[in-house]
């Protein structure tokens, strides 16, 4: 998007309006004025001086930074129609959870359509998927709500991935640092644990993240777990997942390990099972490596194996996706999360030409969603989670589907943020929830692996302001 001249006359919706913009994706320079003029609120947009547009009535009766929303929303449809927008006025990442604060109240699920697309202007597909996801939630969310969560950040890679924005540090120029990494990490973990309050809560799932945590060396691997025995009550965790996100980072004796530790569920993330699709997305492995991991990963008694998919890399046709999807249907994974692609600024694909990007834009992930839907529907799995981001393409989502007995309890308690999660390690976000004040509380870590090691007291300190106050 090029430089736009964006005048509203309420900064405190500024925010909200910039982001609703940046999901119609324009280039063309635009000169957008919004005002409220008795109730109404008008926008006007221009095109170098010549008008373009001009909506002087928005529904009015609603929240602030609803109207100026909805107000925007028009006047850019009119301009373009063809724009996607399923999700409507909605910028936020966490659709369901307006759902389930509407079913809190016991508002019947025709009248809440009726809001969501009044509201919203959300299609009534969408809706109903909203729907379908927070019924399917809802059996879950008691036992969420009255527990708590850890997770664990291993923010190493073996290679950068061209669409990736997390943090994480290249394996090749660090791996000095992931033992020293492992000292403060077990330095986090002994502090926080040996406060009994802490200790005695109910604990109900961990995840390990990253990064690549499958990086980890087998004698690394089996230190951190032997961490976690030491210091975290495991007993009664339901459910632990560990992401051996890369195959070129797995081989059947570090599987067998992390099988014989408490680890429960594992991640092994193809992303896409086309091979030239796995070079240009900057991975060091071919769709066989991915197919042998999952396989000896099966045969070495792992149940609950999930597998990540992006929909919208480079040059990927229907074709891909159905090649994809059929290799998926033939390993039968026990969950499938399927990612629309975001672009992200942190990520490398940014830096590409603007050629490239609007080709991206261009694919109808739509298709590419209605095809992976009906695979893992195929597979037996329902849609249990589902989040949006910035810059996603076409302006959708990324959707969680399981086997019903496989569905992840700490998806659902990090997407719902119905849950308080305490994030160990360099770049991680802890999230304490407050139910009764409808608050949450993030304290993020340092994001850099150095400065973690060496200020490990600071981030101790830091997070336990909080900790204090959650207990
Ligand atoms: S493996 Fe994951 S964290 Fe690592 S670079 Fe790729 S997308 Fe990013």
């Amino acid at each position: 998007m090029s430089s736009m001249i964006i005048k509203v006359d309420n900064q405190s919706v500024e925010f909200e309006v910039k982001q609703l913009l940046n999901s119609f994706h324009i280039s063309d320079e635009l000169e957008i004025e919004m005002f409220r003029s008795a109730k109404d609120i008008s926008t006007i947009i221009k095109n170098d001086g010549e008008k373009l547009c001009f909506i002087e009535k928005v529904d009015d009766g609603f929240k602030e930074t609803i109207s100026y929303k909805k107000a925007l929303f028009k006047a850019l449809k009119s301009i373009y129609p063809s724009s996607n927008h399923p999700w409507g006025i909605l910028t936020g990442i966490r659709p369901v959870k307006i759902a389930q604060d509407l079913i809190k109240k016991n508002i019947d699920n025709i009248t809440i359509k009726k809001m969501l697309n009044e509201i919203y202007y959300i299609s009534d597909e969408k809706i109903d998927l909203m729907l379908r996801i927070a019924k399917i939630q809802s059996k879950y969310l008691d036992d969420i709500e009255k527990s708590y969560s850890i997770y664990i950040s291993i923010p190493f890679c073996p290679s950068r991935c061209n669409y990736c924005s997390f943090f994480s540090c290249s394996l090749d120029k660090e791996q000095n640092l992931i033992d020293p990494y492992l000292d403060s990490l077990e330095k986090e973990l002994k502090f926080f644990y040996s406060n009994k309050v802490i200790y005695d809560k109910e604990l109900l799932s961990i995840y390990i993240g990253g990064g690549t945590p499958s990086t980890l060396s087998i004698n690394q691997f089996q230190r951190l777990i032997k961490i976690l025995q030491t210091y975290v009550p495991l007993k009664n965790v339901k459910e632990f997942t560990f992401e051996a996100g890369r195959p070129d980072t797995l081989d059947r004796e570090k599987l067998e390990a992390i099988k014989m530790s408490p680890v429960t569920r594992l991640s092994i993330n193809p992303q896409t099972m086309n091979d030239v699709t796995l070079k240009k997305i900057g991975r060091n492995h071919t769709v066989s490596d991915i197919i042998e991991c999952f396989k000896i990963s099966r045969d070495i008694g792992f149940d609950n194996i999930n597998m990540d998919l992006i929909l919208g890399l480079e040059d990927e046709s229907i074709e891909n996706i159905t090649k994809t999807l059929s290799h998926i249907k033939e390993l039968k994974p026990d969950s499938l999360t399927v990612h629309t692609l975001a672009i992200k600024k942190a990520s490398t694909l940014i830096n590409d030409s603007q050629g490239a990007l609007d080709k991206l834009r261009t694919y109808n992930i739509e298709d590419f969603m209605k095809i992976s839907a009906d695979a893992a529907d195929y597979l037996g799995m329902k849609p249990y989670y589902l989040y949006r981001q910035k810059n996603m393409l076409s302006n959708l989502e990324n959707i969680g589907y399981a086997l019903e007995d496989k569905i992840s309890l700490y998806n659902i308690a990090i997407m719902e943020e119905k849950q308080t999660i305490i994030a160990f390690g360099s770049g991680s976000v802890s999230k304490f929830t407050y139910p009764e004040e409808n608050r949450i509380e993030r304290v993020s870590n340092i994001k850099d692996v150095k400065l973690y090691i060496d200020n490990v007291e600071q981030v101790i300190a830091k997070k336990n302001k909080e900790v204090e106050k959650w207990i």
